[in-house]
């Protein structure tokens, strides 16, 4: 998507790590003009797929997911990273390790917010090494639901999550997919 690419170009930054730091678009400002270009683009693909949840996890996949939600007209569910005093009853559960925060997370989804009847799209905001989209999708099977694709904003290609999940059948639609940010040039697949 040419936008969000002229955007992670102008505003991105690689940090050390292979981490690309677009706080002032997606990770901390939200950029919404061009936040709800990339739900229109999201949605061009999976409108027809009869969507019932947009799945995604805390916090960054948010506020993509809920704006991907909206135009579906249906509900988004966030996996949480820890239990907290506000989670009841039974869940689902998936360890997953963040990239980002370099350390193990237990992803919890309460079990009456996923259900066989549901027909799940995954949305996130990056997908690297597919941590947290396979998590996502364990959970969704555990719960009997048919996922239906994944929907990602930034794919960094290099890391091979995005192809890994592909080859496992799962549709997976990455708005800009990054094959390189070697030297901290960031480096856009063209025929993706
Ligand atoms: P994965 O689970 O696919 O390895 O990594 C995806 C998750 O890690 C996303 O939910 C995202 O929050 C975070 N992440 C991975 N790489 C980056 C990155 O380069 N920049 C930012 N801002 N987040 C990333």
């Amino acid at each position: 998507m040419e936008l969000l690419e002229r955007a992670i170009s102008e505003k991105g930054t690689v940090l050390p790590g292979n981490v690309l730091k677009v706080g002032s678009i997606i990770n901390n400002q939200i950029d919404i003009s061009l936040m709800c270009a990339m739900a229109d683009e999201a949605c061009s693909r999976f409108k027809d797929k009869g969507v019932t949840k947009v799945l995604t996890v805390e916090a960054s996949g948010i506020a993509f997911a809920v704006l991907i939600a909206e135009r579906l007209k249906v509900d988004a569910v966030f996996a949480k990273k820890s239990k907290t005093s506000n989670v009841e009853g039974e869940v689902y559960s998936a360890r997953c390790y963040s990239y980002t925060h370099r350390k193990e997370n237990t992803l919890i989804i309460p079990k009456e917010y996923l259900g066989s009847a549901d027909n799940v799209l995954i949305a996130d905001d990056f997908l690297a090494n597919g941590e947290a989209v396979s998590a996502l999708l364990d959970m969704a099977n555990r719960a009997g639901a048919r996922v239906v694709g994944a929907a990602i904003a930034v794919e960094k290609g290099f890391q091979g999550g995005g192809d890994r999940l592909r080859a496992k059948g799962l549709e997976v639609f990455s708005l800009a997919v990054i094959d390189s940010m070697d030297g901290g040039k960031i480096v856009f697949r063209k025929d993706k």
